[in-house]
């Protein structure tokens, strides 16, 4: 009798094996029929135009299978493209809710939140969801780059600041992030000045200095300063950095160092610095020119004009040439007509732009330092050619 027991024990292990096979799957078929069924129905209401109905329906297939997660990362990203962003969101947001989903996609889908929330205009959230992605490997960079949209646009420099040094110093640092850090410090101390706290806007520009070596910005606003507080001779020194920095902004240096000179009432330094530059940009080779005038004569100034104007001619010095032509026809009726043909010059120069993004080619009569159009700092520079330097 024992021995039978013993002889029916595997049969009982197989018959054991064989109904829990059953029931597992059983189960699956069960979850399988219910994700169908929850699949069905939301594509049903998405074909009969009822997308709120679509969005529940979609949702409650979360609990009950994570390989549907990418599927739903992508009909969030679809609410978006049709610019649904509520929906978006909704899908975006519920999917983060989950405590069962993966880090992986959570990110995934952290970003595509951030995204449905800048485009709805919802700075503060965007910012939330990016800050959460700065530990992130896969997504620090994406989340930086919106970050930074963001300070920018709501002009937080502050935290624009705290950003771009975080991710110096965790992340390595890159010329790009140096460049856009040293214009925040330029930004934040131009509040700064505004605020008449010179002292920490000074400070503020020294670091801009530091940190990117071509940095032209900083030099130039600590020359006005210095100009304001009517320290001419150290005023002198910050602005002869700039070309040293960048040869393409010496125009934009040139009338507040000679504005210096003739305070200080030393030319010889200002015109044995720029000695070499003169030829250089239509700004420099008009202040020799006026230097000319006042030492020589105006004839001599004009001739010199005439020659730099042949191998470098450009409209302003034209209009220049012909008021040294005026001046030396004064009172007769050469003089009158050249008045009258300087006056259409001056007038075409002062609709012309004075400055143009090397980016995206956007230009206009101020300088701006983040490019309005193609958002990217430093590109716009003074124009050069016939219509400008
Ligand atoms: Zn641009």
């Amino acid at each position: 009798m024992l021995e039978l027991v013993f002889l029916l024990l595997p049969v009982a292990a197989g018959y054991g094996y064989v109904m829990g096979r059953n029931s597992l799957r059983q189960a699956q078929r069960k979850q399988s029929k219910l994700l169908s069924r929850h699949y069905f129905k939301g594509l049903n209401f998405l074909l009969s135009d009822q997308p709120d109905k679509a969005v529940d329906s979609l949702i409650k297939m979360i609990n009950l299978d994570n390989d549907t997660i990418e599927t739903h990362i992508a009909m969030g990203n679809f609410f978006r493209h049709r610019g649904e962003l509520d929906r978006a969101i909704r899908v975006h947001q519920n999917l983060i809710d989950r405590d069962e989903i993966d880090p992986e996609h959570k990110e995934q889908a952290l970003k595509e939140l951030g995204r449905d929330y800048m485009l709805a205009g919802f700075l503060e959230r965007a910012e939330g969801a990016y800050l959460q992605l700065l530990e992130s490997d896969k997504y620090y960079l994406d989340a930086q780059q919106q970050l930074f949209n963001i300070y920018q646009t709501t002009k937080e420099w502050g935290k624009a600041i705290e950003l771009a040094e975080r991710m110096m110093k965790c992340r390595s640092e890159n010329e790009e992030l140096c460049q856009r850090l040293s214009h925040f410090y330029c930004e934040k101390s131009a509040l700064l000045i505004a605020n008449q706290e010179i002292e920490a806007a000074e400070s503020l520009l020294e670091k801009a200095v530091m940190i990117d070596d071509h940095a032209v910005r900083p030099w130039l606003m600590l020359g006005e300063l210095a100009i304001k507080n009517q320290q001419y001779k150290q005023a002198t020194e910050y602005l002869f950095e700039v070309p040293k920095r960048d040869a393409e902004w010496l125009s934009e240096v040139i009338s507040s160092l000679e504005h210096c000179a003739e305070h200080i009432d030393d030319w010889s330094e200002y015109e044995s610095k720029l000695d070499e530059h003169w030829h250089s940009c239509a700004s420099a080779y008009l202040s020799k020119a006026r230097l000319i005038a006042s030492k020589e004569s105006i004839e001599a100034a004009s001739q010199y004009l005439a020659d730099q104007l042949k191998s470098h001619p450009t409209m302003k010095g034209f209009d220049v040439l012909l008021s040294f032509y005026m001046e030396q026809h004064a009172g007769d009726d050469v003089a009158a007509s050249l008045g009258n043909l300087h006056s259409l010059i001056e007038n075409q120069l002062g609709q012309r732009p004075k400055y143009r993004c090397g980016n995206c080619g956007f230009s206009g009569k101020k300088v701006h330092w983040l490019c309005p159009s193609c958002k990217n700092w430093g590109v716009i520079k003074p124009i050069v050619g016939l219509d400008g330097e």
